[in-house]
């Protein structure tokens, strides 16, 4: 069932299946002829049939509506291929952008993951087995790129972009100062915290994310339009506990390192993960991957404010504490 939220302004849960996020919330806002979707689900049946529900329910006209996408993750994304019309504008990020138009994105991560300490044999089926491979776009998308203080008008509402890069390079937010609303994507989530990863070298994605909470905590902000689970509105409350967690987190990887020097994913395998798992083993390979690329975004952090270090030792990465 859709819920109206605010004044034409509709929230629907979005069913990722044997996905840990659950669902994705798909917001629509009716304006003067048009329509406006802000995120869409998986590019999967079982996202597809609950989109057709939705849509139906509030009558949204596809030939009419436009959508604003705040990150390239496929839950996000993969459906607006299926759903975007000629007359759709599709309204996105430059960063995001440049990785979905990179051939070698795929390739750049196994390479990643190769040089970090991931097994050989797991590194070909985790990318098979990716979500952002299996559930995208089915073809390439024209988009209307948005920088940060672009803005977008639909009825009553008026928004401006805020770039929140962190939990993707090109990360966009939504904000609406005279009713003071903020749809955050997944820069700020209540009751789970936004994983943040690293991909691509030379990035250091937790310093963009801390850099981009402090950012938006100065936003006068009375709810938050998340990206998964509910809305809150105590958002300042929340960014100083995402913040405490990144800060729990790095000192759980500076005490993994006092046991000597190790790749990213002997960390990540030493780490504590909240998930129905007793054993690293028994972790599935997607959530082994995820949980490598945000022990690499710790150790890049901690590398780059001097904690810890990095050295290549036959075509591997060994991280170890600083002295
Ligand atoms: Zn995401």
């Amino acid at each position: 069932m859709a819920q109206e939220i605010f004044p034409n302004l509709f929230r629907e849960q979005i069913p990722l299946p044997q996905n840990p996020l659950k669902a994705i919330n798909s917001y629509v806002i009716k304006g003067d002829g048009r329509f406006l979707m802000i995120d869409t689900g998986m590019n999967r049946p079982e996202c597809m049939k609950a989109m057709e529900a939705y849509i139906k329910e509030i009558g949204v006209d596809l030939d009419r509506t436009d959508f604003f996408i705040t990150h390239l993750h496929a839950d996000h994304l993969g459906l607006v291929s299926e759903l975007a019309r000629p007359s759709s504008k599709i309204y996105f990020n430059h960063p995001d952008s440049e990785v979905i138009n990179d051939a070698h994105h795929w390739e750049e991560m196994a390479d990643i993951a190769r040089l970090n300490g991931f097994p050989e044999s797991d590194i070909l089926t985790a990318i098979s087995r990716h979500p952002g491979k299996r559930y995208h776009a089915s073809r390439p998308l024209p988009l209307t790129l948005l920088r940060e203080a672009d803005k977008i008008e639909i009825g009553d509402y008026s928004f401006i972009c805020i770039e929140t890069p962190g939990h993707t390079r090109g990360h966009l937010c939504l904000y609406e100062p005279a009713k003071k609303l903020l749809f955050s994507g997944d820069h700020i989530l209540e009751s789970i915290t936004p994983n943040i990863s690293l991909w691509s070298e030379g990035d250091d994605p937790l310093k963009s994310y801390l850099q981009s909470l402090d950012k938006m905590s100065k936003y006068d902000v009375a709810h938050v339009l998340p990206g998964h689970r509910e809305l809150f509105t105590h958002h300042r409350r929340r960014i100083e506990e995402l913040k405490k967690h990144h800060e729990i987190r790095n000192e759980e990887v500076l005490s993994i390192l006092k046991r000597g020097k190790q790749t990213a994913y002997k960390v990540a395998s030493l780490m504590t993960w909240d998930i129905d798992c007793d054993r690293w083993e028994e972790f599935p390979l997607p959530q082994q991957w995820f949980a490598g690329g945000e022990a690499l975004a710790h150790l890049q952090y901690l590398q780059g404010t001097g904690r810890a270090k990095r050295e290549l030792q036959n075509g591997k990465a060994l991280f170890s504490l600083k002295e």
